[in-house]
């Protein structure tokens, strides 16, 4: 078994990236071995029969679709940080989105989304989850409480996502939960953009936590990965179950990949914070730009429900620019350190122009001006700053014409 690091009192989060998901013999290497294995074979029918019969159960060698001890290794890592009985880790981060909504729900149940969901989720749920006689509906990611009224008496479980993508509303976890569990329902939260580190979703009540491991446990942009973590172990068991019925499985390679972004995840963050909010506090005073969206900042809406829940933030935020789509896109084309492209969490500055506007159904996305998402790479944040200088000056260009 691999070195869980929660004997005696649980360490401090830097410390115990540093113990969890490691062999324990010693001698032995730092670092668990890869395990390259379809077949894993057995000396007696007993032993083959007791390893078929505890599949489901955390740590169990049957088959390689079930995993390999790297693999359980960097589970029970991620289950340590989150706090939870167990981790199943899948093959990228929506499906890890996915995992639940097909462990738990079947045909007759509801299942109540924020309305700030990952938008590739929005799909999944719309275009196969919704085809087995699933009901789907959304709520205002700021209903806190009153999600209640959006509650059906089928409602099996709501799906949260804490801030939401693209619009970085903070949700009120406890609130919600409290609710859910009053009514009977699970919930899942998905918690890419905070990680395990800053947020502790199962703390506050939390069942299922998600997370795109692609973004900040990987880290550097070379493998996808995510996780679903759970509370409870029957959950586990369930999820694990449905792990197999999808057929996922993950390589080693990608598990060491991740296994290794986890050791450097709290210095990597702590940067990611550090220049992400010193840029949004910079561009919050800049004339071009009409708000930043960023929940550390004192004039976020939601930045009580900050303060109160997360121990930092993600370098990922949002800028509402006073200008056109064509001047956002005269902005965005002249930045030369912040690159266009999807996922972010590596070590690079990214810059994406967004639409919230039409993925929502349960409330309006009320914007005058363009909206563009900004990822705070490891780079210097004066070099980044200057940068996004740059890109302002060009907007000012194109405005005058
Ligand atoms: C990127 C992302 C995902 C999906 O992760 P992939 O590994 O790209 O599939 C899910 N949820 C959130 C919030 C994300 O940002």
């Amino acid at each position: 078994m691999p070195d869980s690091g929660s004997s005696g009192s649980q360490p401090r989060p830097e410390t115990l990236l540093s113990r969890i998901g490691r062999p324990v013999a010693h001698p032995g290497p730092v670092n668990m071995p890869l395990h390259r294995a379809s077949t894993i074979v057995f000396d007696t029918v007993e032993d083959l029969e007791a390893a078929k019969s505890a599949r489901f159960d955390k740590g169990t060698l049957f088959y390689g679709r079930f995993g390999t001890p790297d693999v359980f290794a960097f589970e029970e890592a991620i289950a340590v940080l989150s706090g939870g009985y167990g981790t199943v880790a899948v093959p990228s981060g929506l499906a890890a989105c996915v995992l639940p909504l097909v462990a738990f729900l079947k045909p007759g149940d509801h299942v109540l989304v924020t309305d700030s969901v990952y938008e590739p989720a929005r799909t999944s749920l719309s275009a196969f989850i919704a085809r087995s006689g699933v009901e789907v509906s959304y709520f205002d990611p700021r209903a806190g409480a009153a999600i209640a009224e959006a509650m059906r008496p089928n409602t099996r479980l709501v799906y949260l996502e804490s801030p939401g993508s693209l619009t970085f509303e903070i949700q009120d976890l406890p609130a919600i939960t409290s609710v859910a569990r009053a009514h009977g329902a699970l919930t899942m939260c998905d918690n890419t953009w905070a990680s395990s580190l800053f947020l502790k979703p199962l703390a506050l009540g939390v069942d299922l936590v998600v997370e795109a491991a692609t973004k900040y446990v990987v880290g550097h942009s070379d493998a996808m990965i995510g996780t679903v973590t759970a509370a409870r172990e029957d959950h586990h068991r369930l999820l694990r179950q449905a792990a197999n019925w999808l057929g996922y499985r993950i390589s080693p390679d990608d598990v060491y990949l991740a296994a290794r972004g986890l050791r450097t995840l709290a210095v990597r963050l702590e940067r990611h914070y550090r220049t992400g909010l010193a840029l949004a506090e910079w561009l919050e005073c800049q004339p071009q730009v009409r708000r930043v969206l960023h929940p550390a900042l004192a004039s976020h809406p939601d930045h009580a429900l900050w303060l109160r829940d997360f121990s930092g933030a993600s370098g990922l935020f949002a800028v509402e620019l006073a200008t056109t789509k064509a001047g956002a896109i005269a902005f965005v084309e002249a930045l030369q350190l912040f690159s266009q492209g999807f996922s972010w969490g590596g070590f690079e500055s990214l810059v994406l122009l967004t639409d919230p506007g039409h993925a929502r159904t349960a409330t309006r996305w009320e914007a005058e001006g363009s909206l563009v998402r900004l990822y705070a790479g490891l780079e210097d944040a004066d070099d980044l700053k200057a940068d996004l200088k740059s890109g302002l000056d060009r907007l000012d260009a194109f405005t005058r014409g």
